[in-house]
C-alpha cells in the first residue's frame, strides 16, 4: 500500500512538474499572482553607465538587500539567497525559476542538472556564462523544488526587475512557464508562447521593451527532453542569436 502511495504520488508530481516546465494552459497560472509594473517612483535608479558601475550596483542589492532578505518564508529554510551571476553589461539576460538544491547549497544559479544543460546551450551560441546573465524568479529555494507561490513571487519581484534595470539587455531569455507567464503579464503557456520575440511589457524606469523569448526550461524532466523539443529550443536561441548578430562558433 505505501509503495503503490508512493509510486502514485511520484507520477503525480511528474504530471505536475511537466504541466509547469511544457506550460499547459488547463492548470490555472496563479490568477492573482502577476506581478504589476512598478511605479517610476518605486523603481530602482539604473545607477550606472559603464560595465563596473552596473556589477556595484548589483553588489549593493545583492549584498544589502538579497543576502539578508526577509520578505517572505523562504528565508526561513534558505542555506544561500542565488542572486545571479554573470556579466552586469550582459547583451542577453536568462531568467529561472528559481533555485533548487544545488543551487541553495552554492548559491549560484543553475549549477545542477538543468544547469548543465544550460551551459550547454550557452556554448552553442558561441558565448560562456560570463558573456550573459543568469537569474531567477525566485532568489531563494522553494523547498522540495515546489512551484514559486504567487506571494514568493510578489517579494522578490523587485529585486529582478531592478537587475534588469541596471543591466538593461537586449534580449531576456525567459526559461519556463513562471518566468514567462511573470515576465510577460501572460496567462498562455510555454508550449504555445515559444519560440517567437515578444516586447517586455514597461516594468522598470530605464528598462524599455527589450525582446523576451519565451521557451522551455532546461530542467524539462529527461523523457521530455526530446530531440523533438531540443530542436525548439535550438531553434529560439537562434532567433536570439540573429537578433544579436551573433554567429555560432567554428567547429
Ligand atoms: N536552477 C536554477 O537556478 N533555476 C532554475 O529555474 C532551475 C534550476
Amino acid at each position: 500500500m505505501t509503495d503503490e502511495y508512493e509510486s502514485l504520488a511520484k507520477a503525480a508530481r511528474q504530471l505536475i512538474d511537466t504541466d509547469r516546465l511544457l506550460g499547459s494552459d488547463y492548470i490555472p497560472a496563479r490568477p492573482d499572482s502577476l506581478p504589476q509594473p512598478l511605479s517610476p517612483e518605486a523603481s530602482a535608479p539604473a545607477t550606472g553607465e559603464t560595465a563596473d558601475q552596473k556589477a556595484e550596483a548589483l553588489k549593493a542589492i545583492d549584498e544589502g538587500e538579497v543576502k539578508v532578505c526577509t520578505r517572505c518564508p523562504l528565508h526561513q529554510t534558505r542555506m544561500n539567497t542565488v542572486f545571479g551571476e554573470g556579466s552586469a553589461d550582459a547583451d542577453l539576460v536568462f531568467v529561472g525559476e528559481g533555485p533548487g538544491a544545488d543551487e541553495d547549497r552554492t548559491g549560484r544559479p543553475f549549477v545542477g542538472r538543468a544547469g548543465e544543460l544550460l551551459a550547454k546551450m550557452i556554448a552553442a551560441m558561441g558565448l560562456s556564462r560570463k558573456d550573459v546573465f543568469i537569474c531567477n524568479i525566485l532568489k531563494c529555494r522553494p523547498p522540495g523544488n515546489r512551484s514559486p507561490a504567487p506571494e514568493e513571487i510578489t517579494a522578490c519581484w523587485n529585486y529582478l526587475i531592478r537587475q534588469l534595470d541596471i543591466i538593461r539587455p537586449k534580449v531576456i531569455v525567459a526559461l519556463g512557464n513562471p518566468a514567462t507567464q511573470n515576465l510577460l503579464n501572460t496567462r498562455t503557456g510555454i508550449t504555445k508562447i515559444r519560440g517567437n520575440f515578444q516586447p517586455l511589457p514597461p516594468l522598470g524606469e530605464h528598462l524599455a521593451g527589450p525582446d523576451v523569448m519565451p521557451t522551455f526550461h532546461p530542467a524539462l524532466l529527461p523523457r521530455q527532453y526530446s530531440p523533438d523539443n531540443r530542436r525548439k529550443v535550438w531553434d529560439d536561441l537562434q532567433k536570439v542569436m540573429a537578433k544579436l548578430g551573433l554567429k555560432p562558433p567554428k567547429k
